[in-house]
């Protein structure tokens, strides 16, 4: 399968998906036939989960005669029913891209010349295990340090609990909703989660922070979006660019970035003076109010319009109207959070306005997640490590979640020695030099490195630097652990199944683990002996039927989504240490930290340099989905927006190319300049995952520009460790001077 495929006969693709388990002939008149299809085979549907991000949204794929060829929505998922994003239909694509990693691979040339020989998993696993015994007798296992993403990576993950180290650490926390769910934690006793249990389509009022839906496509999320909107729901959208929610929004505030905890007092301080709080819900539930009436009374809309650049009457405004609309008010708690290094603290802030406004647990405002219970097998206790964790989290960053862990303190220690050596990196389902910034310091860690091994679906940039490659299945071709979506409004148990085999001689992450085990003598770990196995136990306790959760693909299960139900089932309201909401948190006081959010200016851009800003492209996943020819097809590079008066004082017009320099003097690849009235003039903005420098990713390599590679700079949050990026300041240079 090559060459570009167009906008219209794409979409034409995407709008012939039909329905149904078991279909003969299923492209029948009328619908768009995909390659490989002639329309007589027998087609059977299989119902598994979508992966092409991590949504997880439920998905019928066709195979005909063996091949696939079609992913659609499954209408029995209770999440996306029956909708899928143009990436979730193009993962058809992702199976079938010449350029996947297709059997394991050892290094033979120097570190970073991507220099390999094909070997068989047999001697892939009997060197992996070896290197892995080699280093727990010299260095111990914690010398080990783990990167896994997305739920296929759990079962490496329960491998590297048994190995012994507890150095495992995503992106996800440290990079990305950390410090929301660690804000929202301090205060309401639970964090978010995922999907975010947002009350969108019963909403009367939504306010999104930086969050852009619509280029950040979560197919529920812009679902429920739409459906509340188009209930008349009002919108206010707080972003230094015109984005496409903005384009939506009742009211646009082109804030100015880095000053958003100071727009939150002023929004506190009006609802609080104008008596527009949920009086009754806060003495109910809320502890510290009267600590935060006094706390926000200087930081009036006056003093919010001179930071901020709002007008003082529009921050009264839009906090009226949050007044009015309250409790069904849905203050988005954003997923992206590390921005600046204060952002524990913004994530409070928005927590403590939510509560002002009676928003949690309430209709139409943040609902609540419903615990599933999960069977388990009996196995040896994981080894306690005496030496401790390597990246901070408890230590040094005293709320970083040992779950999520820190990545940018891995690497910090894998440079330094402290506080131990780490001598090997096993980096599973992402690419870390895209997903974590300040990539030189990633690339000088990988370069020390005594063993780097990677286990993925496509050879992203990193495998230069890997000692051992290990082509994953992908998420069509293998079993994962089944999800419990525990924070959906519907929760659901579902099931991600094979409905091919692995293509080529990739592997699923379930036998890895397990074959890797067996040649660790791990095995007790690990006692069942398929994933059939595995399934039936987990999912034991819930009492459901098999046969219709495989046919199906989920099982909507009861929820409890607002207070009310709580307090009808006798639970816990909040799990904080005064059973109530925190407003003004004493767990922070005690850390020497400010129990109340406090606004502290962040540097602004120097003379000529702008701050840069980056985001979603809504067809594309992170770094990853670049190279996919459906997706490439439809956005093959980024641009970077600026606004039309410092473009024109530079002399730069629309469609220009030019290179990004920052700061440090670290450069982009050339990049188109999209000139926009739609951007503050201090910013400019590029979607994230462009400028692939993987020569082995063909249709992706060298197109557009890396926002990361621009990251030179971070602001680590002192409370939970995740890298603010909002830091960095670029300048444009014409590619001839480059
Ligand atoms: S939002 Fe799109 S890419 Fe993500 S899981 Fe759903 S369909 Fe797949």
């Amino acid at each position: 399968m090559s060459g570009r495929i167009s906008r219209r006969a794409f979409l034409g693709t995407v709008a012939a998906a039909g329905a149904g388990t078991l279909v003969p002939g299923a492209a029948g008149a009328g619908q768009a036939k995909p390659q490989g299809w002639s329309g007589r085979e027998r087609v059977e549907r299989i119902a598994t989960l979508c992966e092409m991000c991590f949504w997880r949204c439920g998905v019928l794929a066709s195979v005909a005669d063996g091949r696939l060829v079609r992913v659609e929505g499954n209408p029995d998922h209770p999440l996306n029913r029956g909708r899928l994003c143009a990436r979730g239909n193009a993962g058809v694509d992702l199976v079938h891209d010449p350029d996947r990693l297709k059997y394991p691979m050892l290094r033979t040339g120097k570190r970073g010349e991507g220099q390999f020989k094909r070997v068989t998993w047999n001697e892939a696993l009997d060197y992996l295990a070896g290197r892995l015994k080699d280093l727990r007798e010299k260095h111990g296992p914690e010398s080990v340090a783990f990167f896994p993403h997305g739920i296929h990576a759990r079962f490496f993950g329960t491998l590297m609990k048994a190995y012994g180290t507890p150095n495992s650490a995503e992106p996800s926390f440290a990079q990305c909703r950390g410090p929301r769910d660690v804000g929202y934690q301090l205060t309401f006793g639970s964090g978010l989660g995922s999907p975010e249990p947002v009350d969108l389509a019963e909403t009367k009022l939504v306010v999104l922070i930086g969050s852009h839906i619509g280029e950040n496509v979560f197919t529920s999320q812009v679902q429920a979006f739409a459906e509340g909107l188009g209930k008349g729901a009002k919108l206010i959208a707080v972003d230094p660019r015109f984005s496409t929610a903005a384009s939506k929004a009742d009211w646009w505030l082109p804030i100015k970035p880095g000053t958003d905890i100071a727009l939150l007092l002023a929004w506190m301080n009006v609802l609080i003076a104008e008596n527009l709080c949920d009086a009754e819900y806060l003495k109910q539930h809320a502890n510290g109010f009267d600590a935060l009436a006094a706390h926000v009374r200087e930081f009036t809309p006056e003093w919010a319009a001179a930071i901020t650049d709002i007008p003082a009457d529009t921050i009264r405004e839009t906090a009226r109207a949050m007044g009015e609309a309250k409790p069904a008010v849905v203050v988005h708690p954003g997923r992206h959070t590390t921005w600046y290094g204060d952002d524990t603290q913004r994530a409070r802030a928005m927590a403590i306005l939510t509560a002002l406004l009676g928003a949690w647990g309430r209709p139409g405002g943040i609902f609540l997640g419903t615990p599933i219970e999960q069977g388990s097998f009996e196995h040896p206790d994981f080894p306690e490590s005496e030496r401790g964790r390597a990246d901070g989290a408890g230590t040094t960053f005293p709320l970083a979640s040992e779950e999520g862990g820190v990545t940018n303190g891995l690497v910090d220690a894998t440079l330094t020695g402290e506080p131990y050596p780490i001598k090997a990196w096993i980096v599973y389902g992402q690419n870390v030099l895209e997903s974590i910034p300040q990539p030189l310091r990633t690339r000088q860690a990988l370069e020390k490195l005594d063993l780097f091994v990677v286990v993925d679906v496509m050879p992203m940039e990193q495998i230069r630097y890997a000692d051992l490659v290990l082509p994953e299945a992908t998420y069509l071709e293998r079993y994962d652990p089944p999800v419990f979506a525990a924070t959906a409004k519907t929760p659901f148990v579902a099931l991600r199944q094979p409905a091919i085999p692995p293509m080529h001689e990739s592997k699923p992450g379930w036998w890895i683990a397990k074959e890797l085990a067996h040649r660790l003598e791990l095995d007790a770990f690990f006692p069942w002996a398929s994933p059939d196995e595995h399934l039936a136990r987990v999912v034991e306790p819930l009492g459901i039927n098999m046969l219709e959760l495989r046919n199906k693909g989920a099982i909507a299960l009861p929820g409890r989504p607002y207070l009310e139900d709580r307090v009808a089932a006798g639970e816990t309201l909040f799990e904080t240490d005064s059973g109530r909401i925190e407003l003004v948190s004493e767990t922070l006081r005690g850390l020497g930290a400010d129990p109340l959010p406090r606004y502290t200016p962040p540097a602004g851009p120097p003379e000529g340099f702008f701050r840069l800003l980056y985001g979603r492209a809504p067809v594309h996943s992170f770094a990853r989905s670049e190279n996919n020819r459906l997706l490439n097809g439809l956005m093959s590079e980024n641009a970077v927006w600026m606004h039309t008066a410092p473009a024109k004082a530079l002399g730069l017009k629309d469609g220009d190319k030019v290179v990004l320099e920052n700061t440090d003097g670290h450069r982009s690849t050339p990049i188109r300049v999209h000139v926009t009235e739609g951007i503050r003039t201090d910013c400019v903005y590029m979607a994230h995952g462009f400028g692939n420098r993987s020569k082995a990713m063909h249709r992706a390599y060298g197109r557009g520009a890396s926002d990361t590679s621009l990251m030179s700079k971070v602001a680590v949050d002192p409370l939970m460790g995740g890298t603010g990026m909002r830091v960095n300041f670029v300048r444009p240079v014409k590619p001839a001077t480059s």
